[in-house]
């Protein structure tokens, strides 16, 4: 498959009063044509600073790219200047966020604020983005779209004003779409319906999805592949399947035994004990030692590299890394 992006080696810092806040640490992974690779952990594990450095939204100067490189055809995104960014962003990479509201402006009609990014980008004469706005409306399933055209956000209920933020961030045609808890805020079948529409809209137009959430709920229904932020690194990647079904990382683990399912009962739901580590001063072993029941002593000494489980499945555990005796302790202690 086509890689459309490739984020090598990402490390994002703050400054604080309180200090350095190491929020992104050494992050890689890519992103391919026509996919959607969900990104999940808890908040602060750091996948929305992630997003943000893709968009070159980290706020300076508090908040800085260090290390790594954002590759986006022959362009490093950590290295372009503002202006070439704003080419970029809702032209080639759009972002959606959690609340519709803060991306439409409550006094100007929709038809307006969707077409914008056309005429400004694209030259679109205004007729012909009006043409273009209407269908993208309709493409996102708002009924009667030459009407709802002219009207303004609060004419709209909280899940069409997501659907029309998602039609404003597809209208350029981006080759990438970033949703960053796209559905947190509204209710589940709501919630449901406009995650049809991503699956819907990726079938018609081929757009790469980074999903970014807390929601394995979510992520069941929509990603392809899944990559596990824990303390600001990437712990395990896989497809959908490696990830819910054949999961190795402690943590990927611990997760998925936190969550409701239909197959269990409430009583069988384990919380993962502890919290993540102090990213003012992150520990150098792995990040998950002090909350794993697995750790060993070589844990808490360095922090496990990536392993190669198979097809797009790798974890970062010293239980599956053959240089600390891997699978072999791993079979013992289950046995
Ligand atoms: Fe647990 Fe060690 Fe694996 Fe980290 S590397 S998840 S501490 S077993
Ligand atoms: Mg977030």
């Amino acid at each position: 498959m086509d890689k459309v992006l490739q984020v090598d080696n990402l490390h994002v810092q703050f400054s604080t009063f309180g200090g350095i806040v190491h929020a992104v640490r050494g992050v890689s992974f890519s992103l391919h044509r026509g996919e959607t690779l969900a990104i999940v952990g808890e908040s602060g594990c750091g996948k929305s600073v992630t997003s943000q450095s893709i968009m070159g939204l980290i706020p300076a100067p508090h908040g800085r790219i260090t290390k790594g490189q954002i590759l986006y055809g022959d362009k490093d995104l950590t290295k372009l200047k503002e202006a070439d960014l704003r080419k970029i962003r809702g032209v080639d990479i759009s972002m959606i966020f959690q609340d519709p509201m803060t991306a439409l402006n409550p006094t100007i009609t929709i038809g307006e604020q969707i077409t914008e990014g056309l005429m400004e980008h694209q030259r679109l004469s205004k007729s012909a983005a009006k043409a273009r706005g209407i269908e993208y409306l309709k493409l996102v399933g708002i009924a009667n779209p030459e009407i709802r055209f002219k009207q303004y956000p609060h004419q709209f209920s909280g899940g069409m004003r997501q659907r029309i933020v998602i039609a404003m961030a597809l209208i350029c045609e981006p080759d990438i779409l970033i949703a960053d808890e796209p559905t947190t805020a509204l209710d589940v079948t709501i919630q449901a319906q406009i995650l049809a529409l991503f699956r819907k809209i990726q079938r018609q137009t081929g757009v790469s999805i980074i999903l970014i959430t807390h929601d394995l709920g979510v992520v069941a229904q929509v990603a392809d592949r899944i990559a596990v932020m824990y303390a600001g690194e990437i712990v395990e990647t896989g497809d959908r399947r490696d990830i819910f079904y054949h999961a190795r990382h402690p943590y990927t683990k611990g997760l998925l035994q936190s969550v409701p399912r239909l197959d269990r009962e409430e009583a069988d739901l384990v919380p993962i004990n502890g919290s993540p580590p102090d990213l003012f001063a992150p520990p150098q072993g792995c990040p998950f030692t002090a909350r794993c029941d697995h750790a060993m002593e070589v844990c808490a000494k360095a922090d496990p590299e990536r392993t190669h489980i198979g097809n797009a499945h790798f974890v970062n555990c010293w239980l599956e890394d053959e240089r600390a005796g891997g699978r072999r302790i791993a079979a013992k202690k289950s046995a």
